[in-house]
């Protein structure tokens, strides 16, 4: 019989902090060459170590080799000028330095394909890859060359697609697109941003996941939650259509937030990675709090199709704290798992 409630994590873990300043997002590489591509190879087996040893069911590579969860994948493509960096507002929320697109966008090589095949070699239990979703992508950067965010996305679906081809290839059981965007900008979502997302799993056999949260523990992220209001119904704009997507899972933020939790109900029948821990707090969350979210979903999601997960990425928070709240989120979801076969 399948396992009820796996677990697994939004995406990002700490990282070693030989291999990267910890606690920081885009943490410069503290090593260089072929010894930063083995330090590299080190920490996916620290991560995947630390996983299995708080018995998560669903495991990643913690994008341990990665600096960004968008750049990285960037700057693999061609048409892409890093030198050339302009001040754009990222998500309408903060200001970043970043670079231009000045041609035509496509995938010069693989980007993640040899790290997957490392983590496959490790490892029996399923594995989850994370790649950045195209309207996200769009959203993280200066486009001087098509001009408009749909053609680009487009664009960016293809070599996205061409990538989750080689990772399913290479042995990936879950592929997931993240797309914080989504949350943002509704009318595109349902316009094209969802039509980018179904060109990106074109042909694939896996299962494919989209992750949209409400963004990293950042002081940009948490203050524009402040403006939310008491009720955060972001969902709500973009449920309907994804739950008639051809997206599997939909991975989302429930946990701590202001989330009604009725909004699942727009996604019933799709498997929900629900989030069950905080990832702004370092507050490590008690099983019995994960429990409470765990069965509070299960009102609207189907215990088969529930997969307990954190509201986003823990890379920014201390490896003892994403230590404890991987823990949490076992010894939570175990005692639903009980209590479901009672
Ligand atoms: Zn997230």
């Amino acid at each position: 019989m399948k396992k009820l409630l796996p677990t697994s994590t939004a995406g990002s873990l700490p990282k070693p902090s030989w291999l990267a300043e910890p606690e920081k997002l885009w943490s410069p590489w503290k090593l260089e060459g072929a010894e930063l591509t083995s330090g590299k190879q080190d920490a996916l087996l620290v991560t995947l170590q630390e996983q299995g040893n708080a018995g998560i069911d669903i495991v990643s590579d913690g994008e341990q080799t990665r600096q960004h969860f968008v750049t990285t994948f960037i700057e693999n493509l061609s048409g892409v000028d890093f030198e050339k960096c302009k001040t754009v507002r990222i998500r309408n929320r903060y200001d970043a330095n970043v670079p231009t697109v000045v041609g035509p966008v496509s995938r010069k090589k693989a980007v993640f394909v040899e790290d997957a095949k490392f983590l496959r070699q490790q490892t029996d239990q399923p594995i989850k890859w994370a790649l950045p979703g195209p309207m996200t992508m769009v959203d993280t950067l200066y486009d001087d060359h098509y001009k408009s965010r749909k053609d680009l996305a487009w664009e960016f679906a293809i070599a996205l697609n061409e990538e989750a081809k080689e990772l399913e290839a290479a042995g990936m059981d879950i592929i997931q697109f993240d797309e914080p965007a989504f949350n943002v900008f509704f009318e595109e979502v349902n316009e094209w941003g969802i039509a980018c997302l179904e060109r990106a799993i074109e042909g694939l056999k896996c299962e494919t996941a989209v992750h949209i949260c409400y963004g990293y523990g950042i002081k940009a992220n948490t203050d524009w939650k402040k403006t939310l209001g008491s009720e955060w119904r972001q969902y709500e704009e973009t449920f309907p259509s994804l739950q008639k997507s051809n997206i599997d899972i939909i991975s989302l933020e429930c946990h701590n937030g202001r989330v009604p939790l009725e909004v699942l109900e727009l996604i019933r029948g799709k498997k929900v990675m629900v989030g069950a821990i905080d990832v702004t707090a370092e507050t490590i969350e008690t099983p019995e709090e994960v429990a409470e979210t765990l069965r509070g979903a299960l009102k609207y999601v189907d215990a088969d199709k529930l997969y307990p997960c954190t509201n986003c990425g823990m890379a920014p928070l201390s490896r003892d704290v994403a230590r404890g709240k991987l823990n949490a989120l076992r010894a939570g979801a175990e005692i639903v798992r009980n209590e479901l076969a009672a």
